[in-house]
């Protein structure tokens, strides 16, 4: 059996910011389900948002993202990422990640962005791929270190609690199932200290930005482990996905809107000022609200974003990579506006941890995206989870070395290798892809932008049916990535309806149109949820 200090779960920007500090404290693996870069991270293009300007501060951008947040925000946690965030963005730097910069008065300084929500430029970018740049620096700086094993194709499947082995007095996390994809076998993995860093759940939703890794695992296995599970109703749709055929998942980032790209409608007018005075700049939600009204309204399949009035110079050099990829399906962006429609993009709840990603369940951690820290409340302020993740990791990292004491009595449990039972190869995958569609497309019709309590409720006794036929499978079949991670999607499916038919309020990203107003009085208070 296979035995670490610190096993992490994921390759993202937190999983792997944190498996570098982590190494200089004992053994690391970090297990990742496809390949090392294969994370949202590396689809990131806005930047990271981060106070390095004189013309900004911390104070602003607190009140930038509690007023994203919409009264949920955890303001002590919102403070304590926003304040450490400069610290850690040197470290990048320190690591050879070069921001762009610009010349201003004869000296160097970093070329700020700006995104909606935000009062002040202060998103770090490499062009439009940051996101890309980082993980390529944090993947090349871990392949330096003896510490870490990273271990490729290798898919976390559920993590083994005293409470599943029978011990039920302290309930605390001992270990990890994984399969290694290459062998079919799957592994048990000992660890006092199990940190899932496995970002979102995308993948839930029919049209979405995400990559096809985020399948929401990390809430799942949590959920089972009978961690608490806060906030999953608060889905952010990202407004401006392409709109093509063939562009499966591309997303045009909100920089566009903040270097002046316009929204219009099929009649070319700009809609959004009739929804909000900020305009294409208003926050996401109220954007993506706005395009799905004027969508449904006008019965067109799209919006569009308007820059053309821009020089193609300025366009081609902030934004190559939308350039291109753009002109490979048809559309300059130079000449013309390009066709967008909002798709699920951010989880804002996830696992209740604190912010040094302490879960409910002793010896579990969540980082990332998968972690719900309180920083982002009902709403996350655009280029806030690179920061996130990156703070919280270190966070982590340092609380983790700090208290390194597991009680005795935990080290002493055996831990069961895994039994396969009575299995069969799956032979029958077109009900898995049956069922991954119709949970797609169920959580977009009925659990999507707009919601309602009728629609949650046929969204929740699908979900109910669809579970027990997935579980069912679970235990006959062999198991395999598709069918766990079908078994995921469900299970964080059924979560977000739950919190949202808990929310009888609109409020952030959860809007309902039975209660369209907020309700201060009974809903100001995170949706927690356990098994326990
Ligand atoms: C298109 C796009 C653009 C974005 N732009 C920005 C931006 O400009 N600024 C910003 O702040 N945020 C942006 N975001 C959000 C941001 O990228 C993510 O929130 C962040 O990267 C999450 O990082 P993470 O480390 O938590 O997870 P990820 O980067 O998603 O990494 C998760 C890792 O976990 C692995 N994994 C998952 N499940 C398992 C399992 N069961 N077993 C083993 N491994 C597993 C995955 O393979 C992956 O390696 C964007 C997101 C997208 C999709």
């Amino acid at each position: 059996m296979k035995q670490y200090d610190f096993v992490v779960i994921g390759s993202g920007i937190a999983g792997l910011s944190f498996a570098l500090n982590a190494a200089k404290h004992g053994s690391v693996a970090v297990m990742t389900k496809r390949k090392g870069a294969d994370s949202n991270t590396a689809w990131a293009q806005g930047g990271i948002a981060c106070v390095t300007s004189d013309e900004d501060s911390v104070e602003l951008h607190v009140h930038d993202t509690l007023e994203a947040g919409a009264g949920l925000c955890d303001e002590a946690v919102v403070r304590t990422v926003i304040t450490e965030g400069p610290e850690r963005i040197g470290e990048l730097v320190d690591l050879g990640l070069q921001f762009d910069e610009r010349e201003v008065s004869g000296h160097r300084e970093f070329d700020l962005g700006k995104e909606g929500g935000h009062s002040k430029r202060r998103v770090l970018h490499v062009q439009d791929v940051t996101g890309k740049e980082i993980e390529e620096t944090l993947l090349r700086e871990l392949s330096r270190e003896s510490h870490v094993d990273l271990l490729e194709n290798h898919m976390a499947v559920d993590l083994i609690t005293s409470e599943k082995l029978g011990f039920a007095a302290e309930n605390r996390c001992l270990g990890i199932y994984v399969l290694d994809e290459r062998t079919g076998k799957v592994e048990t993995i000992r660890s006092d200290r199990i940190v899932l860093a496995t970002g979102g759940c995308g993948k839930v939703y029919l049209y979405t930005t995400n990559p096809d890794i985020a399948t929401g695992d990390g809430v799942a296995m949590a959920w089972r482990a009978g961690a608490v599970i806060a906030n999953m109703e608060f889905i952010q749709f990202h407004p401006t996905c392409l709109f093509h055929a063939k562009a499966k998942s591309f997303l045009i980032s909100e920089a566009v809107r903040g270097e002046g790209g316009i929204l219009r409608n099929t009649r070319g007018e700009d809609f959004m000022k009739r929804y909000d005075p900020r305009g294409s700049l208003a926050p996401r939600d109220i954007v993506a609200r706005a395009i799905d009204a004027e969508i449904k309204r006008s019965g067109a399949p799209c919006a569009f974003l308007d820059i053309t009035q821009q020089s193609p110079e300025f366009i081609q050099e902030r934004f190559p990579h939308i350039y291109k990829t753009c002109l490979r399906f048809g559309i300059d962006m130079t000449k013309q506006p390009i066709p967008v429609v909002p798709a699920a993009h951010y989880q804002c709840g996830g696992i209740k941890t604190d912010v040094n990603g302490a879960t409910s369940l002793p010896g579990l951690y969540a980082i990332g995206e998968v972690g719900c820290t309180g920083l982002h409340g009902a709403n996350r302020l655009a280029s806030n989870s690179l920061l996130e993740g990156l703070v919280v990791a270190h966070r982590a990292g340092d609380a983790m070395s700090r208290n390194k004491s597991i009680s005795g009595a935990s080290r002493k449990i055996s831990l069961p290798e895994w039994e396969s039972g009575d299995v069969q190869d799956v032979d029958e995958l077109v009900v898995i892809y049956h069922n991954w569609d119709e949970i797609r497309r169920l959580m977009w019709d009925y659990v999507g932008i707009v919601r309602t309590n009728k629609r949650l409720h046929r969204a929740s006794a699908r979900l109910r049916n669809l579970q027990r036929e997935i579980h069912e499978f679970y235990w006959n079949f062999k198991v395999s990535v598709d069918l766990l991670e079908l078994r995921n999607l469900a299970t964080v499916a059924a979560l977000i309806v739950d919190s949202g038919l808990s929310r009888k309020e609109s409020r952030g990203l959860h809007f309902t149109l039975d209660y369209p107003e907020p309700n201060d009085r009974q809903f100001k208070h995170n949706t927690l949820l356990s098994r326990g």
